[in-house]
């Protein structure tokens, strides 16, 4: 589904962040990846997302270019850009907008859908995620866990083909991480190809076909999460564990 290739990414030129990373994702895997703080976790999705500009290296999507450095300059396919999903640590959800109109904004505007068939869509997506009577709130009337839901179900409005989840759910308290964890956990089950960064062990372990430890803008190490999380290869990869979970 994705292939990255000497993916290069400084900010400025000065902080090289991504130095070389190469990594290959099918359409059945779930990639979970964890690394240090300021290790380029985030940089990564928001690269993925075509987000950033990048200095080299280029990313496939289907098989066909996605992403590429040309002289200088960042070219990207907009086309497989709108194909591709991201929910946030903090919530990004438009403030003015009920849940319903936060939902249908995108597809009615860049895709032309009509609002009425839009609107069956976001309800039929806000049922499934047990939001039905919050369809009509405002975003400061719900809690972290339902504004994470309900961007995750706006993502979901433009049919992405692949979804990335940055930190969904390390701003919220410990009792409404499972709810958001669970509708990622629905989706997988549903053969939705996503790339995810998470602290969380338990999620990790559960809903990961594969775990990526990236620390100083590389790979190092990529595999299984029993072998990865239960027993690394790398010692670098081990002591971050360690430390953390
Ligand atoms: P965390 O686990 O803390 O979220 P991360 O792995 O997601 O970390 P990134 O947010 O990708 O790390 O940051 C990687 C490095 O790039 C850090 O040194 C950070 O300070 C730097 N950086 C990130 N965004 C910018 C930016 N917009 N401008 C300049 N430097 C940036
Ligand atoms: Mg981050």
């Amino acid at each position: 589904l994705i292939k990255i290739e000497g993916l290069h990414k400084s900010y400025g030129g000065v902080v090289q962040v991504l130095q070389g990373l190469d990594i290959e994702m099918t359409a059945g895997d779930r990639v979970v990846i964890i690394g240090p703080s300021g290790g380029g976790k985030s940089t990564l999705l928001r690269v993925l997302m075509g987000l950033e500009q990048i200095d080299r290296g280029s990313i496939t999507f289907g098989g066909n270019p996605y992403i590429s450095a040309k002289s200088g300059k960042t070219a990207i396919d907009a086309k497989v850009r709108r194909s591709i999903g991201m929910v946030f640590q903090h919530y990004t959800l438009f403030p003015h907008l009920d849940v319903i109109g936060n939902l249908i904004l995108a597809p009615t505007k860049v895709r032309g859908e009509k609002k009425a068939d839009a609107r069956e869509r976001a309800m039929a997506l806000l049922t499934r995620f047990g939001l039905a009577q919050k369809a009509n709130a405002y975003p400061a009337q719900l809690s972290g866990g339902q504004k994470q839901r309900v961007a995750i179900a706006r993502a979901l409005m433009l049919d992405p083909k692949l979804m990335l989840f940055d930190e969904v759910t390390s701003a919220l308290d410990p009792e409404l991480v499972a709810e958001v964890e669970q509708v990622i956990l629905q989706l997988a089950h549903q053969q939705m190809p996503m790339v995810i960064v998470t602290h969380d062990m338990w999620f990790a372990r559960n809903i990961a076909s594969r775990v990526i430890f990236c620390a100083g803008g590389v790979v190092v190490e990529d595999g299984p999460p029993e072998q990865v999380l239960g027993s690394p290869k790398e010692e670098r990869t081990r002591e971050f564990i360690e430390r953390v979970f």
